[in-house]
Protein backbone atom coordinates (compact mmCIF):
# COMPACT_ATOMS: atom_id res chain seq x y z
CA UNK A 1 0.00 0.00 0.00
CA UNK A 2 1.21 3.20 -0.64
CA UNK A 3 1.68 5.63 2.10
CA UNK A 4 0.54 8.68 0.17
CA UNK A 5 -2.84 10.17 0.50
CA UNK A 6 -4.26 12.28 -2.69
CA UNK A 7 -6.71 15.01 -2.09
CA UNK A 8 -9.01 13.66 -4.80
CA UNK A 9 -8.90 10.25 -6.90
CA UNK A 10 -10.89 10.21 -9.62
CA UNK A 11 -11.78 6.36 -11.38
CA UNK A 12 -11.96 7.57 -15.44
CA UNK A 13 -10.52 9.32 -17.65
CA UNK A 14 -13.52 10.06 -19.38
CA UNK A 15 -15.89 13.40 -19.15
CA UNK A 16 -17.80 12.78 -16.08
CA UNK A 17 -13.97 12.39 -14.47
CA UNK A 18 -12.38 15.52 -16.44
CA UNK A 19 -15.27 17.68 -15.65
CA UNK A 20 -14.37 17.30 -12.16
CA UNK A 21 -10.63 17.26 -12.87
CA UNK A 22 -10.54 20.85 -14.57
CA UNK A 23 -12.65 22.26 -11.70
CA UNK A 24 -11.41 21.30 -8.78
CA UNK A 25 -7.54 22.61 -10.82
CA UNK A 26 -9.33 25.63 -11.75
CA UNK A 27 -10.76 26.81 -8.66
CA UNK A 28 -8.18 24.99 -6.00
CA UNK A 29 -4.70 24.31 -7.80
CA UNK A 30 -3.03 22.98 -4.74
CA UNK A 31 -5.28 19.93 -4.42
CA UNK A 32 -3.45 16.90 -5.45
CA UNK A 33 -5.53 15.42 -8.02
CA UNK A 34 -5.14 11.38 -9.40
CA UNK A 35 -7.28 10.43 -12.46
CA UNK A 36 -6.91 6.57 -13.03
CA UNK A 37 -7.81 5.00 -16.18
CA UNK A 38 -7.65 1.44 -17.30
CA UNK A 39 -7.28 2.23 -20.77
CA UNK A 40 -4.33 4.59 -22.74
CA UNK A 41 -6.72 7.09 -23.68
CA UNK A 42 -10.76 6.94 -22.46
CA UNK A 43 -12.63 4.79 -24.22
CA UNK A 44 -16.29 6.41 -24.65
CA UNK A 45 -17.72 8.74 -26.83
CA UNK A 46 -15.15 11.40 -26.69
CA UNK A 47 -12.74 9.18 -28.12
CA UNK A 48 -15.20 7.82 -30.71
CA UNK A 49 -17.07 10.55 -32.41
CA UNK A 50 -17.60 13.42 -30.08
CA UNK A 51 -20.76 14.88 -30.91
CA UNK A 52 -21.71 17.20 -28.72
CA UNK A 53 -24.92 18.47 -27.44
CA UNK A 54 -24.82 21.83 -25.77
CA UNK A 55 -29.15 21.86 -25.03
CA UNK A 56 -30.95 20.39 -22.27
CA UNK A 57 -31.84 17.88 -22.00
CA UNK A 58 -30.03 15.83 -24.75
CA UNK A 59 -27.07 14.06 -22.72
CA UNK A 60 -28.79 14.74 -19.18
CA UNK A 61 -30.43 12.03 -16.98
CA UNK A 62 -33.33 14.27 -16.38
CA UNK A 63 -34.14 12.73 -12.91
CA UNK A 64 -31.28 14.32 -11.93
CA UNK A 65 -31.27 17.55 -13.66
CA UNK A 66 -32.98 20.97 -13.62
CA UNK A 67 -33.28 23.06 -16.78
CA UNK A 68 -31.90 25.92 -14.34
CA UNK A 69 -28.94 23.65 -13.41
CA UNK A 70 -27.83 22.52 -17.00
CA UNK A 71 -27.99 25.91 -17.97
CA UNK A 72 -25.26 27.24 -15.68
CA UNK A 73 -23.00 24.61 -16.06
CA UNK A 74 -23.17 23.87 -19.74
CA UNK A 75 -21.48 26.75 -20.41
CA UNK A 76 -18.29 25.92 -18.53
CA UNK A 77 -18.46 22.37 -20.65
CA UNK A 78 -18.11 24.45 -23.49
CA UNK A 79 -15.45 26.49 -21.75
CA UNK A 80 -12.37 23.74 -22.11
CA UNK A 81 -14.28 21.65 -24.96
CA UNK A 82 -14.27 24.40 -27.08
CA UNK A 83 -16.23 23.67 -29.97
CA UNK A 84 -17.37 24.74 -32.86
CA UNK A 85 -20.94 24.77 -32.81
CA UNK A 86 -22.90 23.86 -36.28
CA UNK A 87 -25.49 25.89 -38.40
CA UNK A 88 -29.09 24.73 -38.98
CA UNK A 89 -31.17 25.89 -41.84
CA UNK A 90 -34.77 24.97 -42.89
CA UNK A 91 -35.47 23.98 -38.80
CA UNK A 92 -39.22 25.68 -39.12
CA UNK A 93 -40.29 23.60 -42.13
CA UNK A 94 -39.02 20.03 -40.27
CA UNK A 95 -40.73 21.49 -37.29
CA UNK A 96 -44.16 22.55 -38.14
CA UNK A 97 -44.09 19.05 -40.57
CA UNK A 98 -43.14 17.03 -36.90
CA UNK A 99 -45.88 18.78 -34.97
CA UNK A 100 -49.03 17.80 -37.13
CA UNK A 101 -47.69 14.47 -36.32
CA UNK A 102 -47.77 14.69 -32.69
CA UNK A 103 -43.74 14.65 -32.90
CA UNK A 104 -41.40 17.47 -31.25
CA UNK A 105 -37.86 18.21 -33.19
CA UNK A 106 -35.63 19.91 -30.55
CA UNK A 107 -33.41 22.67 -31.71
CA UNK A 108 -29.92 21.16 -30.27
CA UNK A 109 -26.91 23.86 -30.18
CA UNK A 110 -24.31 20.87 -31.42
CA UNK A 111 -20.54 20.28 -32.51
CA UNK A 112 -18.90 17.73 -33.72
CA UNK A 113 -15.11 16.42 -33.88
CA UNK A 114 -15.12 13.10 -36.09
CA UNK A 115 -13.18 9.89 -35.08
CA UNK A 116 -9.98 10.77 -36.78
CA UNK A 117 -10.01 13.69 -35.02
CA UNK A 118 -11.16 13.01 -31.00
CA UNK A 119 -7.46 11.82 -30.05
CA UNK A 120 -6.48 15.46 -30.28
CA UNK A 121 -8.66 16.92 -28.58
CA UNK A 122 -8.32 14.36 -25.59
CA UNK A 123 -4.91 15.22 -26.04
CA UNK A 124 -5.24 19.17 -25.54
CA UNK A 125 -6.85 17.76 -22.76
CA UNK A 126 -4.79 16.04 -20.72
CA UNK A 127 -1.88 18.17 -21.41
CA UNK A 128 -3.65 21.03 -19.86
CA UNK A 129 -4.42 18.74 -16.62
CA UNK A 130 -0.78 17.98 -16.50
CA UNK A 131 0.26 21.34 -16.98
CA UNK A 132 -1.78 22.58 -13.93
CA UNK A 133 -0.69 19.58 -11.74
CA UNK A 134 -3.05 16.49 -12.40
CA UNK A 135 -1.58 13.43 -11.88
CA UNK A 136 -2.41 10.05 -14.16
CA UNK A 137 -2.29 6.46 -13.65
CA UNK A 138 -3.21 4.80 -17.09
CA UNK A 139 -3.16 1.09 -18.07
CA UNK A 140 -4.17 0.34 -14.53
CA UNK A 141 -7.96 -1.59 -13.39
CA UNK A 142 -9.35 0.05 -10.27
CA UNK A 143 -11.28 -3.46 -8.74
CA UNK A 144 -12.29 -1.89 -5.35
CA UNK A 145 -13.03 1.76 -3.41
CA UNK A 146 -13.55 1.57 -0.31
CA UNK A 147 -14.51 4.42 2.17
CA UNK A 148 -14.41 2.89 5.86
CA UNK A 149 -13.01 3.52 9.06
CA UNK A 150 -9.61 1.97 7.67
CA UNK A 151 -9.65 4.69 5.03
CA UNK A 152 -11.17 5.90 1.93
CA UNK A 153 -9.13 5.01 -1.26
CA UNK A 154 -9.28 2.89 -4.41
CA UNK A 155 -7.56 -0.81 -5.43
CA UNK A 156 -5.67 -1.32 -8.44
CA UNK A 157 -5.39 -4.82 -9.61
CA UNK A 158 -6.81 -6.59 -6.78
CA UNK A 159 -3.59 -5.37 -5.07
CA UNK A 160 -1.99 -2.19 -4.47
CA UNK A 161 -4.00 0.44 -2.50
CA UNK A 162 -3.94 4.26 -3.10
CA UNK A 163 -5.57 6.29 -0.54
CA UNK A 164 -7.04 9.75 -1.16
CA UNK A 165 -9.69 12.07 0.71
CA UNK A 166 -12.42 11.98 -1.85
CA UNK A 167 -13.06 9.60 -4.76
CA UNK A 168 -14.65 10.14 -7.63
CA UNK A 169 -15.76 7.08 -9.37
CA UNK A 170 -17.18 7.61 -13.44
CA UNK A 171 -16.36 4.65 -15.65
CA UNK A 172 -19.19 4.89 -17.86
CA UNK A 173 -21.53 2.59 -19.32
CA UNK A 174 -18.74 -0.22 -19.91
CA UNK A 175 -17.82 0.25 -16.22
CA UNK A 176 -21.66 -0.83 -15.84
CA UNK A 177 -20.74 -4.41 -13.81
CA UNK A 178 -17.97 -3.28 -11.95
CA UNK A 179 -19.82 -0.04 -10.27
CA UNK A 180 -22.39 -2.50 -9.50
CA UNK A 181 -19.95 -4.36 -7.69
CA UNK A 182 -18.67 -1.44 -5.89
CA UNK A 183 -21.70 -0.44 -4.88
CA UNK A 184 -23.16 -4.07 -3.53
CA UNK A 185 -19.84 -4.43 -1.60
CA UNK A 186 -20.48 -0.55 0.07
CA UNK A 187 -23.77 -1.66 0.97
CA UNK A 188 -25.35 1.45 -1.33
CA UNK A 189 -28.79 0.97 -2.78
CA UNK A 190 -29.63 1.04 -6.64
CA UNK A 191 -31.80 1.07 -8.90
CA UNK A 192 -31.53 -0.33 -12.43
CA UNK A 193 -34.82 -0.02 -13.71
CA UNK A 194 -34.41 1.81 -17.39
CA UNK A 195 -33.06 0.25 -21.04
CA UNK A 196 -33.16 2.25 -24.84
CA UNK A 197 -33.83 -0.67 -26.94
CA UNK A 198 -34.12 0.05 -30.56
CA UNK A 199 -32.28 -0.06 -33.95
CA UNK A 200 -29.72 1.59 -35.87
CA UNK A 201 -30.96 3.22 -40.02
CA UNK A 202 -28.70 3.04 -42.25
CA UNK A 203 -29.53 5.18 -45.89
CA UNK A 204 -28.08 6.98 -48.64
CA UNK A 205 -27.79 11.46 -47.74
CA UNK A 206 -30.47 11.37 -50.57
CA UNK A 207 -32.92 9.52 -48.82
CA UNK A 208 -32.39 11.49 -45.98
CA UNK A 209 -31.25 14.88 -46.87
CA UNK A 210 -32.27 16.86 -43.54
CA UNK A 211 -28.67 16.16 -42.52
CA UNK A 212 -27.31 18.94 -44.85
CA UNK A 213 -29.76 21.69 -42.36
CA UNK A 214 -29.35 19.67 -39.07
CA UNK A 215 -26.03 17.29 -38.13
CA UNK A 216 -27.51 15.35 -35.55
CA UNK A 217 -31.93 16.26 -35.73
CA UNK A 218 -33.54 15.19 -32.54
CA UNK A 219 -36.66 13.67 -33.08
CA UNK A 220 -38.79 12.84 -29.68
CA UNK A 221 -41.93 10.66 -31.10
CA UNK A 222 -44.98 9.43 -28.81
CA UNK A 223 -44.39 5.75 -27.56
CA UNK A 224 -40.77 6.91 -25.72
CA UNK A 225 -38.95 6.78 -29.29
CA UNK A 226 -36.41 9.03 -30.38
CA UNK A 227 -33.58 9.68 -32.89
CA UNK A 228 -30.27 9.30 -31.68
CA UNK A 229 -26.29 9.92 -33.20
CA UNK A 230 -27.01 10.63 -36.18
CA UNK A 231 -23.68 10.29 -38.99
CA UNK A 232 -22.89 11.44 -41.70
CA UNK A 233 -20.60 12.34 -44.07
CA UNK A 234 -18.32 9.83 -43.46
CA UNK A 235 -20.63 7.70 -41.73
CA UNK A 236 -20.19 3.99 -40.62
CA UNK A 237 -22.28 1.43 -39.06
CA UNK A 238 -20.14 -0.71 -36.45
CA UNK A 239 -19.94 -3.16 -34.36
CA UNK A 240 -19.60 -2.96 -30.13
CA UNK A 241 -18.59 -6.42 -29.02
CA UNK A 242 -19.54 -7.34 -25.06
CA UNK A 243 -18.82 -10.71 -23.98
CA UNK A 244 -20.99 -13.59 -25.63
CA UNK A 245 -22.41 -11.20 -27.75
CA UNK A 246 -22.16 -7.67 -30.01
CA UNK A 247 -24.63 -4.63 -30.57
CA UNK A 248 -24.43 -1.76 -33.03
CA UNK A 249 -23.32 1.87 -32.92
CA UNK A 250 -22.68 4.59 -35.63
CA UNK A 251 -19.86 7.37 -35.94
CA UNK A 252 -18.74 9.27 -38.63
CA UNK A 253 -15.27 11.43 -39.49
CA UNK A 254 -14.59 14.50 -39.25
CA UNK A 255 -15.43 16.95 -41.95
CA UNK A 256 -11.96 16.86 -43.52
CA UNK A 257 -12.49 13.48 -44.60
CA UNK A 258 -13.88 13.00 -48.35
CA UNK A 259 -17.53 11.62 -47.33
CA UNK A 260 -19.12 8.26 -48.39
CA UNK A 261 -22.79 9.50 -49.05
CA UNK A 262 -24.30 7.57 -46.03
CA UNK A 263 -25.88 8.26 -43.21
CA UNK A 264 -27.15 6.41 -40.48
CA UNK A 265 -28.85 6.89 -36.90
CA UNK A 266 -30.38 5.21 -33.91
CA UNK A 267 -33.87 5.03 -33.07
CA UNK A 268 -34.67 3.95 -29.87
CA UNK A 269 -37.44 3.33 -27.34
CA UNK A 270 -36.85 3.83 -23.63
CA UNK A 271 -38.52 1.12 -21.31
CA UNK A 272 -39.01 1.67 -18.03
CA UNK A 273 -39.37 -1.45 -16.10
CA UNK A 274 -41.83 -2.31 -13.28
CA UNK A 275 -41.90 -5.07 -10.33
CA UNK A 276 -41.04 -8.27 -11.51
CA UNK A 277 -39.20 -7.44 -14.10
CA UNK A 278 -36.24 -4.59 -12.47
CA UNK A 279 -32.95 -5.04 -14.23
CA UNK A 280 -32.57 -3.08 -17.60
CA UNK A 281 -29.18 -4.29 -18.05
CA UNK A 282 -30.27 -8.04 -17.75
CA UNK A 283 -33.40 -7.42 -20.47
CA UNK A 284 -30.92 -5.60 -22.56
CA UNK A 285 -28.21 -8.90 -22.40
CA UNK A 286 -31.01 -11.48 -23.02
CA UNK A 287 -32.27 -9.27 -26.26
CA UNK A 288 -29.10 -9.27 -27.61
CA UNK A 289 -28.07 -12.54 -26.97
CA UNK A 290 -31.44 -13.98 -28.70
CA UNK A 291 -30.49 -11.40 -32.01
CA UNK A 292 -26.66 -12.64 -31.71
CA UNK A 293 -28.15 -16.44 -31.30
CA UNK A 294 -30.80 -15.99 -34.56
CA UNK A 295 -27.50 -14.02 -36.51
CA UNK A 296 -25.20 -16.89 -35.98
CA UNK A 297 -22.84 -14.88 -33.63
CA UNK A 298 -23.96 -11.52 -35.43
CA UNK A 299 -26.55 -8.46 -35.45
CA UNK A 300 -29.13 -8.74 -37.80
CA UNK A 301 -29.68 -6.47 -40.88
CA UNK A 302 -32.72 -6.12 -43.00
CA UNK A 303 -33.80 -4.31 -46.03
CA UNK A 304 -36.82 -1.51 -45.34
CA UNK A 305 -38.09 -3.43 -48.62
CA UNK A 306 -37.90 -6.78 -46.93
CA UNK A 307 -39.61 -5.65 -43.52
CA UNK A 308 -42.47 -4.13 -45.33
CA UNK A 309 -43.81 -7.47 -47.70
CA UNK A 310 -43.26 -9.55 -44.12
CA UNK A 311 -39.87 -11.81 -45.51
CA UNK A 312 -36.47 -12.36 -44.34
CA UNK A 313 -33.38 -10.45 -46.11
CA UNK A 314 -30.93 -12.48 -47.74
CA UNK A 315 -27.82 -12.58 -49.19
CA UNK A 316 -29.14 -12.12 -52.52
CA UNK A 317 -32.10 -9.44 -51.71
CA UNK A 318 -28.86 -7.36 -50.54
CA UNK A 319 -27.30 -7.66 -53.75
CA UNK A 320 -30.64 -7.37 -56.05
CA UNK A 321 -30.80 -3.99 -58.41
CA UNK A 322 -33.29 -2.43 -56.31
CA UNK A 323 -30.78 -2.25 -53.51
CA UNK A 324 -29.01 0.98 -54.11
CA UNK A 325 -25.79 0.58 -51.60
CA UNK A 326 -23.82 -2.11 -50.19
CA UNK A 327 -23.81 -2.08 -45.93
CA UNK A 328 -21.20 0.09 -44.27
CA UNK A 329 -21.64 -2.94 -41.54
CA UNK A 330 -22.35 -6.37 -43.14
CA UNK A 331 -23.69 -8.60 -40.11
CA UNK A 332 -26.21 -11.39 -41.16
CA UNK A 333 -29.34 -10.66 -42.80
CA UNK A 334 -32.31 -12.12 -41.76
CA UNK A 335 -35.92 -11.01 -40.28
CA UNK A 336 -35.78 -8.22 -37.55
CA UNK A 337 -39.42 -9.25 -36.27
CA UNK A 338 -38.05 -12.53 -35.24
CA UNK A 339 -35.52 -10.60 -32.29
CA UNK A 340 -37.09 -7.71 -31.62
CA UNK A 341 -40.10 -7.40 -29.29
CA UNK A 342 -43.50 -7.18 -30.94
CA UNK A 343 -44.54 -4.21 -29.07
CA UNK A 344 -41.01 -2.08 -29.31
CA UNK A 345 -41.04 -3.08 -33.19
CA UNK A 346 -44.33 -1.79 -33.36
CA UNK A 347 -43.66 1.36 -31.67
CA UNK A 348 -40.52 1.99 -33.76
CA UNK A 349 -42.16 1.47 -37.14
CA UNK A 350 -44.78 3.80 -36.05
CA UNK A 351 -42.08 6.19 -35.29
CA UNK A 352 -40.12 5.52 -38.52
CA UNK A 353 -43.46 5.79 -40.89
CA UNK A 354 -44.26 9.57 -39.16
CA UNK A 355 -40.27 10.24 -39.97
CA UNK A 356 -40.93 9.59 -43.73
CA UNK A 357 -43.59 11.79 -43.37
CA UNK A 358 -41.60 14.65 -41.90
CA UNK A 359 -38.40 13.87 -43.98
CA UNK A 360 -39.72 11.77 -47.48
CA UNK A 361 -37.18 9.09 -48.57
CA UNK A 362 -35.93 8.10 -45.49
CA UNK A 363 -38.43 4.56 -45.75
CA UNK A 364 -36.70 3.91 -49.09
CA UNK A 365 -36.74 -0.14 -49.92
CA UNK A 366 -33.04 0.02 -49.85
CA UNK A 367 -32.81 1.31 -46.37
CA UNK A 368 -31.32 -0.77 -43.86
CA UNK A 369 -32.29 -1.75 -40.44
CA UNK A 370 -29.59 -3.12 -38.15
CA UNK A 371 -30.59 -4.63 -34.88
CA UNK A 372 -29.71 -4.55 -31.95
CA UNK A 373 -28.26 -1.12 -30.71
CA UNK A 374 -29.08 -0.76 -27.13
CA UNK A 375 -28.33 1.46 -24.28
CA UNK A 376 -27.80 0.36 -20.75
CA UNK A 377 -28.31 3.17 -18.81
CA UNK A 378 -26.73 2.59 -15.56
CA UNK A 379 -27.35 0.97 -11.73
CA UNK A 380 -28.43 4.42 -10.38
CA UNK A 381 -27.08 4.77 -6.83
CA UNK A 382 -28.94 6.36 -3.92
CA UNK A 383 -27.20 9.97 -4.09
CA UNK A 384 -26.96 11.53 -0.50
CA UNK A 385 -26.91 14.77 -1.59
CA UNK A 386 -27.29 17.00 -4.78
CA UNK A 387 -23.45 16.53 -5.81
CA UNK A 388 -24.07 13.17 -6.39
CA UNK A 389 -22.52 11.73 -3.04
CA UNK A 390 -22.73 8.01 -2.03
CA UNK A 391 -21.34 7.77 0.82
CA UNK A 392 -19.12 10.23 3.07
CA UNK A 393 -15.93 10.31 0.96
CA UNK A 394 -17.38 8.57 -2.40
CA UNK A 395 -19.30 10.09 -5.40
CA UNK A 396 -20.26 8.50 -8.41
CA UNK A 397 -21.21 10.22 -11.46
CA UNK A 398 -21.42 9.87 -15.40
CA UNK A 399 -23.17 7.68 -17.91
CA UNK A 400 -22.02 4.51 -15.31
CA UNK A 401 -23.97 5.70 -12.65
CA UNK A 402 -27.04 7.07 -14.42
CA UNK A 403 -26.38 10.96 -14.13
CA UNK A 404 -26.07 11.70 -17.98
CA UNK A 405 -26.71 10.34 -21.59
CA UNK A 406 -24.10 11.91 -23.88
CA UNK A 407 -20.44 14.06 -23.23
CA UNK A 408 -21.66 17.22 -22.17
CA UNK A 409 -23.97 15.70 -19.34
CA UNK A 410 -21.81 13.46 -17.96
CA UNK A 411 -18.86 16.18 -18.12
CA UNK A 412 -21.42 19.14 -16.17
CA UNK A 413 -22.16 16.14 -13.71
CA UNK A 414 -18.06 16.21 -13.12
CA UNK A 415 -18.77 20.33 -12.46
CA UNK A 416 -20.94 18.80 -9.77
CA UNK A 417 -18.90 16.36 -8.15
CA UNK A 418 -16.20 19.28 -8.09
CA UNK A 419 -18.66 21.79 -6.52
CA UNK A 420 -19.55 19.30 -3.44
CA UNK A 421 -16.03 18.79 -3.26
CA UNK A 422 -14.96 22.08 -2.90
CA UNK A 423 -17.80 22.95 -0.56
CA UNK A 424 -16.95 20.70 1.85
CA UNK A 425 -19.80 18.38 1.44
C1 LIG B 1 -19.04 4.13 -29.36
C2 LIG B 1 -19.64 5.27 -28.59
C3 LIG B 1 -19.86 6.48 -29.20
C4 LIG B 1 -20.43 7.54 -28.50
N1 LIG B 1 -20.58 8.73 -29.10
C5 LIG B 1 -21.06 9.78 -28.41
C6 LIG B 1 -21.14 11.05 -29.00
O1 LIG B 1 -20.77 11.25 -30.15
N2 LIG B 1 -21.65 12.08 -28.25
C7 LIG B 1 -22.06 11.92 -26.96
O2 LIG B 1 -22.49 12.89 -26.34
N3 LIG B 1 -21.97 10.71 -26.38
C8 LIG B 1 -21.47 9.66 -27.07
N4 LIG B 1 -21.37 8.44 -26.47
C9 LIG B 1 -21.76 8.35 -25.07
C10 LIG B 1 -20.61 8.93 -24.26
O3 LIG B 1 -19.50 8.12 -24.46
C11 LIG B 1 -20.91 8.97 -22.80
O4 LIG B 1 -22.12 9.66 -22.56
C12 LIG B 1 -19.80 9.67 -22.01
O5 LIG B 1 -18.54 9.29 -22.48
C13 LIG B 1 -19.94 9.31 -20.56
O6 LIG B 1 -18.86 9.81 -19.87
P1 LIG B 1 -18.29 9.08 -18.59
O7 LIG B 1 -17.15 9.91 -18.13
O8 LIG B 1 -19.41 8.79 -17.68
O9 LIG B 1 -17.78 7.66 -19.10
P2 LIG B 1 -16.71 7.23 -20.21
O10 LIG B 1 -16.51 8.29 -21.21
O11 LIG B 1 -17.14 5.90 -20.68
O12 LIG B 1 -15.36 7.10 -19.41
C14 LIG B 1 -15.19 6.14 -18.40
C15 LIG B 1 -13.74 5.79 -18.32
O13 LIG B 1 -13.55 4.95 -17.19
C16 LIG B 1 -12.63 3.92 -17.51
N5 LIG B 1 -12.90 2.78 -16.63
C17 LIG B 1 -14.01 2.00 -16.59
N6 LIG B 1 -13.90 1.08 -15.62
C18 LIG B 1 -12.69 1.29 -15.03
C19 LIG B 1 -12.01 0.66 -13.97
N7 LIG B 1 -12.54 -0.38 -13.32
N8 LIG B 1 -10.78 1.11 -13.64
C20 LIG B 1 -10.22 2.17 -14.30
N9 LIG B 1 -10.85 2.80 -15.32
C21 LIG B 1 -12.06 2.38 -15.68
C22 LIG B 1 -12.92 3.62 -18.97
O14 LIG B 1 -11.78 3.06 -19.59
C23 LIG B 1 -13.26 5.00 -19.52
O15 LIG B 1 -12.14 5.65 -20.10
C24 LIG B 1 -20.81 7.36 -27.15
C25 LIG B 1 -20.58 6.15 -26.53
C26 LIG B 1 -20.00 5.11 -27.23
C27 LIG B 1 -19.76 3.80 -26.52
Amino acid sequence: MSSHEYDVIIVGTGPAGLGAAFHLAEHSPSLSILMIDREKICSGGLLNDCKQNYTYPIGFAVENWTTEEAARLLPLVEKWLQPTIKEKQNLEVYQRRAERLGVTLLDVRQAHVGTDRSRDLIQRLLDELTRRGVQFLLEREVTDVSDDTAGTGVVIAGTETIRGRKVLVAPGRKGFSFLQQVMERMGIAYIDNVVDVGIRVETTANNYPIVNDYYDPKFLFPDGVRTFCTNSGYARVVLERYQGFSLVNGHALSEQQAGNDLVNFALLKTIGLKDPVRSGQQMAVFLARLANEIGGGMPLMQRVGDFRMGKRSTTETFNEDLYLFSPSCPVTAGDLGLAVPAKIMRHIWTALKKLDTIVPGVLHPSTIMYYPEIKMYANKPAFLDRHFRVSTNVYMAGDGAGTSRGITGAWASGIRVAEGILHGK
